[in-house]
């Protein structure tokens, strides 16, 4: 039996059909046979270029077939992988590069400027990627780092949740039986490789299954359609923003999506009239998932049916039910577990649940204790199992399924000489779900205006994070210490 591993994985498919289809990108379909040699080829020049096995490469590129060339290729010379968000800008990647120091980078060539890495890679120049091949692999265990993924982002020190090949092949086993997906059917890679949904609902699961994974750059809806109709997938994830602007779009036509069995929606909360729309529109279970980078997969899942519940104190449409394997308990301020519709913290175990932060020993004893992981949401479980999501312990503001951290927002509006004072709270949105506010005091005579603050903040924060309301304001309503109180503001 060979070590449970993502290569394990790429070799299983090999061995079953090794000319079947692994990526598909812009028409162009590759085989598994075009992924391992690929790949191979990757990692001599990782090899060559002086890594050794544990280093980190940092790997910053949208949903492009060298993901995944680099991403295996890294596996098979035994370095650690570190996705990172190519929207992120300078000050951004800076932090984790600081944190994690990559040996190496792999980016598109128009964005080689950012890293100052000395061994760089880039994609985008004709194909630059090295053709050798690597003779020999390093012996790597399930409980090696395959994977750093750093979590949205407080501020402070970045956290990089460090996945193992045994995390991520659970993550891959959990969506590979809930969907049923079987060799040859293919994936709708609608999420971002860069996030641990792309990561195992799309990678380690076109893998696991032998599938291919259709692949589109970013998501844009009327691309989406269109590939959905040429390729026809049979499973999808994404985020409810993504979703529904796939059934609003003008191109949007029930009979352009039939291919699709299974879609599940995580990340951002899902309105019950959402489910019921996403239903009215293509005759498809929206299944409701929840997971977070650290758990690398969901936890909490929905059924193909009964269809879940709506919790009928708050409103809200149940997240699932734990996933077989995970022990899912809600905890109270003391620790112990809450009676039935109490609500309490989340906390997770499970396989697909990674360990440790990386370098972090005081974040990973705080959120991974002898309990579980702690997962920062505040949910309740019914009588028969259902959780459902109330509240987050955590200030994170979640626009489209992205998260963003009001802190980071703030230190970035600090930066400006005339802001003196700056909070940063979520509001409703009807599309992102939630949008970022920024309510800012002003220094004694400075004049700046709101297109002004946003520009500055766009050179320092990727597009999502970049408050799209920007209220001036004489004053913030403060606790007695001083401290801004952004709950206040938020309501
Ligand atoms: P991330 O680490 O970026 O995957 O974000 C994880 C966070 O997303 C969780 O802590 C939740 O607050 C939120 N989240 C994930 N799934 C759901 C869901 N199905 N419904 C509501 N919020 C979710």
């Amino acid at each position: 039996m060979p070590e449970p591993s993502i290569l394990a994985l790429l070799d299983a498919a090999l061995a079953a059909d090794a000319e079947a289809t692994a990526v598909i990108y812009r028409g162009v379909h590759r085989s598994f046979c075009w992924l391992d040699r690929r790949s191979n080829g990757f990692a001599a020049a990782l090899v060559a270029a002086g890594l050794v096995p544990g280093e980190r490469m940092l790997l910053c590129l949208q949903n492009v077939p060298e993901f995944l060339v680099a991403l295996l290729g890294a596996a098979k010379a035994g370095v650690v992988t570190v996705p990172v968000n190519p929207m992120y800008r300078r000050p951004e990647i800076e932090r984790i590069v600081a944190d994690c120091e990559p040996a190496a980078v792999v980016c598109e060539l128009a964005h080689a400027d950012a890293f100052d890495t000395s061994v760089r890679f880039t994609v985008g120049d004709g194909g630059s990627f090295p053709q050798t091949e690597i003779t020999e692999r390093p012996v790597k265990g399930p409980a090696d780092p395959l994977m750093l993924v750093y979590t949205s982002g407080t501020t402070g020190r970045p956290k990089g949740a460090v996945i193992s090949h045994a995390n991520l092949l659970a993550g891959a086993e959990f969506y590979r039986s809930q969907a049923d997906l079987q060799a040859g059917e293919p994936i709708l890679a609608a999420a971002p490789l860069f996030h641990v949904t792309g990561l195992s609902g799309h990678i380690g699961a076109a893998l696991a299954a032998g599938a291919p994974l259709i692949l589109s750059y970013r998501f844009q809806a009327d691309e989406m359609l269109d590939l959905i109709e040429r390729e026809r997938p049979v499973f999808c994830v994404a985020a409810i923003t993504a979703l529904g602007a796939l059934i609003d779009a003008p191109t949007f036509n029930p009979a352009r999506v039939t291919s699709l069995r299974t879609v599940f929606s995580g990340g951002a909360p899902v309105a019950p009239a959402m489910r019921d729309r996403f239903r009215m529109a293509t005759g498809l279970t929206l299944r409701n998932v929840y997971g977070l980078t650290e758990t690398v997969a969901p936890v909490i899942a929905c059924p193909s049916a009964p269809d879940a519940p709506v919790d009928p104190a708050t409103g809200a449409l149940a997240v699932g039910r734990a996933v077989r394997g995970v022990t899912v308990a809600v905890i109270g301020e003391e620790g112990a577990v809450c009676p039935v519709g109490e609500a309490g913290e989340i906390v997770v175990t499970g396989p697909s649940v990674v360990s440790a932060y990386w370098r972090s020993p005081q974040a990973t004893q705080e959120a991974m204790g002898a309990l579980g992981f702690r997962t920062g949401d505040i949910g309740v479980r019914d009588a028969d199992g259902w959780i459902y999501l109330i509240d987050r312990k955590k200030d994170m503001i979640v626009a489209s399924g992205f998260k963003v951290w009001p802190r980071e927002v703030e230190d970035t509006l600090y930066q400006h000489p005339a802001v003196r004072e700056a909070a940063v709270v979520g509001v409703p949105d009807s599309y992102r779900g939630e949008t970022v506010k920024a309510v800012v005091v002003l220094s004694a005579g400075a004049a700046l205006s709101a297109d002004d603050l946003e520009q500055f903040c766009r050179k320092r924060l990727a597009a999502y994070k970049v408050p799209r309301i920007i209220e001036f304001r004489d004053g913030l309503p403060k606790t007695a210490t001083g401290k801004i109180l952004r709950r206040e503001l938020r309501s």
